[in-house]
């Protein structure tokens, strides 16, 4: 207090105010805060300004004029804090909203994703995914040198069930037989439905043991699947499914559709046998 200048003591109020105002605004503070603050300056420095007005001689106009000013500043700063926090805030529910627009954005692009690459009937694999796998799995091979087998799976008569139960009981009999191909194939096989009763399995990596193993168990699996006629219940039909398969090593670096034309006469040659058959041919070699 000795250095305190009474005379001027006013503007020692309206100084303190000012840093007040100013801290509202620069220091970002929660507006409670400033609030409780304002309070707790007005409690404090009025009632400190009263006593030295009075010990000077108190001019009430002067004392009121004064009081009003320090209220004017907190007042701006307090309404600057209200603004600036409702700004942040706006700020920060925008950036919560990006998030989760960007998060919704990502689910709906996986789903685009999948929808592009999974057929709709079977949710196995499509064609297109099956042929971009396959090079992938070519040159996968061709790094680590295995070999890799082909199938290609035709239900039998497939038409006759169209004809006989209505094109439904078509339907339930491929979802069936995908349903069944899913369960036998492992999480590195790329199983997918190429056409309308015709599906294809990547295998890798592969030999002929185990191709003759894979094939068999689907041939077999399928055999005793009954499939429950929709709109007779109780009943229900049997399928069956001819298979031609054959492996290829990286090096003969075979495209899909030389391979594929030569399992199409193993199939035929499966078809051919009587149906329920499968024909597994000798390793692809390119001819030279
Ligand atoms: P095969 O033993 O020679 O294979 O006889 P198939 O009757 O199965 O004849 P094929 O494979 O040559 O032709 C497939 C038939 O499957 C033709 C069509 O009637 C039927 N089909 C194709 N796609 C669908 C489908 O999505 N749903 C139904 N219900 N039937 C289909
Ligand atoms: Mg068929």
């Amino acid at each position: 207090m000795m250095v305190y200048d009474k005379p001027n003591h006013s503007y020692y109020l309206f100084g303190s105010a000012i840093v007040i105002a100013s801290s509202a605004i620069i220091l970002w503070l929660e507006p409670i805060r400033i609030f409780f603050l304002s309070i707790l300056y007005l409690c404090i420095f009025i009632p400190l300004h009263l006593n030295f007005s009075q010990i000077l001689g108190f001019d009430r106009y002067v004392f009121y004029q004064d009081v009003l000013i320090v209220c004017f500043l907190l007042g701006v700063g307090f309404t600057a804090n209200l603004l600036i926090n409702y700004w942040r805030f706006e700020e920060y529910r925008s950036k919560i909203r990006l998030r989760i627009t960007v998060g919704k954005l990502l689910k709906i692009n996986q789903k685009i994703h999948d929808l592009s690459r999974i057929d709709s009937m079977t949710e196995l694999y499509n064609r297109r995914h099956l042929l971009e796998q396959f090079d992938l799995y070519k040159k996968r091979a061709k790094r680590e040198s295995f070999s890799i087998g082909l199938v290609i799976l035709d239900l039998d008569r497939l038409k006759v069930i169209n004809d006989q139960y209505g094109h439904k009981q078509g339907d339930l009999a491929i979802q069936a037989f995908g349903k069944t191909l899913k369960t036998r194939v492992r999480s590195t096989d790329i199983a997918a439905r190429i056409g309308g009763d015709e599906f294809c399995i990547l295998v890798s990596p592969a030999d002929k043991a185990g191709l003759e193993t894979l094939t068999e168990s689907i041939r077999e699996k399928i055999e005793v699947l009954r499939i429950p006629i929709f709109n007779q219940a109780g009943d229900s039909i049997q399928i069956t499914v001819s298979i031609g398969a054959t492996l290829f090593s990286s090096e003969e670096d075979p495209s899909f559709d030389e391979l594929y034309h030569r399992i199409d006469t193993a199939l035929y040659e499966s078809k051919n046998a009587g149906r329920n058959r499968i024909t597994i041919l000798p390793p692809f070699e390119r001819q030279t």
